[in-house]
């Protein structure tokens, strides 16, 4: 396993439900350490740029207001195998399917259907370039101790 770096986002809906201190917590519970961080309160363009890969799904115009809702969390997450570590966290895209323990599941289940509370990157090329999108390399931060 590789240190990586991944793309946290925490959505509008735990935001909103005040969870960005209890899904930190995850964070530092399972070895993630935090090098940047920035609340955004992402525009439409932003979000269908994010989220392109997605453009031609039905549920695109739903997810993308889903995401203009609210402010939202961006975090970059560091630790042995991140990317899939945070993955796992997360749980399943849908919260009623996703593993009990997991984000999703603890904090959205009980929250509207499309409303997930988390995004993390899927692959390596995907989280390079999803950090890329949020931050500029001197807002990444190498933590000395
Ligand atoms: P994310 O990319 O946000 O981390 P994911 O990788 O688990 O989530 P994707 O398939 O990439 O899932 O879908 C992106 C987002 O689009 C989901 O997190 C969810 O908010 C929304 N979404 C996906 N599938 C559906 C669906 N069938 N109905 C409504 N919303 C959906
Ligand atoms: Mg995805």
């Amino acid at each position: 396993m590789a240190v990586e770096r991944t793309l946290s986002i925490i959505k509008p809906d735990a935001v909103a439900n005040k969870f960005i201190g209890e899904i930190y917590s995850r964070f530092a519970a399972n070895d993630l350490r935090i090098v940047a961080a920035r609340m955004v309160h992402l525009n439409k363009e932003q979000a269908e740029k994010f989220y392109a890969i997605h453009k031609n799904r039905p549920f695109f115009a739903m997810l993308i207001e889903y995401m203009i809702s609210d402010p939202v969390m961006v975090t970059v997450l560091e630790g042995e195998d991140a990317i899939a570590k945070y993955r796992t966290l997360m749980g399943a895209t849908m919260p009623e399917f996703a593993a009990p323990g997991s984000i999703r599941y603890d904090l959205a289940r009980d929250g509207r259907a499309n409303e997930n509370a988390v995004h993390g990157s899927d692959a390596s090329e995907t989280a390079a370039e999803e950090i890329k999108f949020f931050f500029k390399s001197e807002e990444i931060f190498d933590l000395k101790r």
